[in-house]
């Protein structure tokens, strides 16, 4: 391994934030001999065998988040513990690029020495957003955060990447204005091991009320899961500005996790999370086959003699895996 990078490696095992940003810097990298430098780094830190609470946070624009982040992570680094927020930002083409870019959206957990915040890369890199994702949290875990606090947009497609990498899944959700639930898609719904209705405060406290009765109602419709004990997943009120409900919602979370890990839950969870991205490398390892200029171009020619009626299509797609296995 080269010398800088097992130095790197150490300065993240001593918690060092500074080697953690250059790491994660370095496995956002798209180029091929930062990928294998990073892979080493992976290597060397893995051995540490460090675990941390890892908590998604999902929710979609304007809820709250970055206030709820803020006023949660300073309470748990009042706790003495050490934060860590990531971003999950796969449409991070919109403008501006990152959903954290500004750090003074946090501006007193960024000032503090327990806290590490990294904003979502500003573009799509070689390696997808997934890979980039999971390998930042290794490396949080690494460098002995206690808590790493995914965030993601409620888009959809993001909160399947991190459920599948959290050990908690947090949906943040604003007062509704009528009776109806706000469009939260099931499957979403379902990922959800705790809701927090944000906002409840002021004008907007009866609201919110409401709207988590609402849900805790549709949460008891769901199906029970086995990683769940009785009353979970639960709806909760919070309000980040007035930082009420902060501490009970850490305590619901204590809770579950506590049961999760005395009932075998935890390893198990992380467990089936491993075996599926194992799954997924190995896919988009098959479909970067596909991506290579000749690869293409022999694509495209089956594809045009298909067309002609030349040759059929499963004759076509079997003609260019026996040409990929030959390689
Ligand atoms: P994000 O887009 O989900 O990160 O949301 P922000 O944290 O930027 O908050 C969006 C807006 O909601 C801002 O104007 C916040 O001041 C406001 N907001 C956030 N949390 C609360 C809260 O607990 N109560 C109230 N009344 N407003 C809040």
């Amino acid at each position: 391994m080269v010398r800088d990078i097992a130095q790197l490696g150490d300065g993240i095992l001593n918690g060092e934030r500074r080697a953690l940003a250059r790491a994660i810097t370095l496995i956002e990298s798209g180029r091929a001999d930062h990928r294998s430098d990073a892979e080493a780094l992976l290597q060397h830190v893995q051995s540490a065998n460090r675990q941390a609470l890892r908590i998604g946070l999902s929710g979609t624009p304007g809820v709250g988040k970055s206030t709820f982040i803020e006023t949660f992570g300073m309470m748990l680094i009042g706790l003495g513990l050490r934060v860590a927020v990531l971003a999950v930002d796969p449409s991070s083409t919109r403008s501006g690029g990152s959903i954290l870019g500004d750090k003074t959206r946090m501006e007193h957990l960024s000032r503090e020495r327990n806290a590490f915040i990294r904003p979502s890369p500003s573009q799509n890199h070689l390696g997808g957003v997934a890979r980039r994702t999971r390998e930042a949290v290794a490396l949080c875990e690494a460098a002995s955060f206690d808590v790493v606090l995914i965030e993601t947009v409620g888009v959809g497609q993001s909160e399947t990447v991190v459920s599948e990498l959290c050990d908690l899944f947090l949906l943040l959700l604003a007062p509704a204005g009528g009776d109806e639930l706000q469009g939260v898609k099931r499957g979403i719904m379902e990922m959800a091991d705790m809701i927090l209705v944000n906002k409840a405060d002021g004008d907007l406290k009866s609201a919110a009320t409401r709207t988590c009765a609402d849900y805790a109602g549709a949460l008891r419709l769901l199906r029970k899961r086995s990683q769940d004990p009785d009353g979970y997943p639960c709806a909760k009120l919070v309000s980040a500005i007035e930082q009420n409900g902060l501490q009970e919602a850490w305590q619901a979370i204590q809770t579950l996790i506590t049961w999760r890990r005395d009932n075998s839950h935890w390893e198990a969870r992380r467990a089936g999370q491993a075996a599926y991205w194992f799954d997924q490398e190995v896919r988009s390892a098959l479909l970067a086959q596909l991506n290579t200029s000749d690869v293409k171009q022999q694509m495209a020619d089956l594809a045009a003699q298909v067309s002609a009626g030349e040759v059929s299509p499963t004759a076509a797609a079997a003609r260019l895996l026996d040409g990929l296995k030959a390689r």
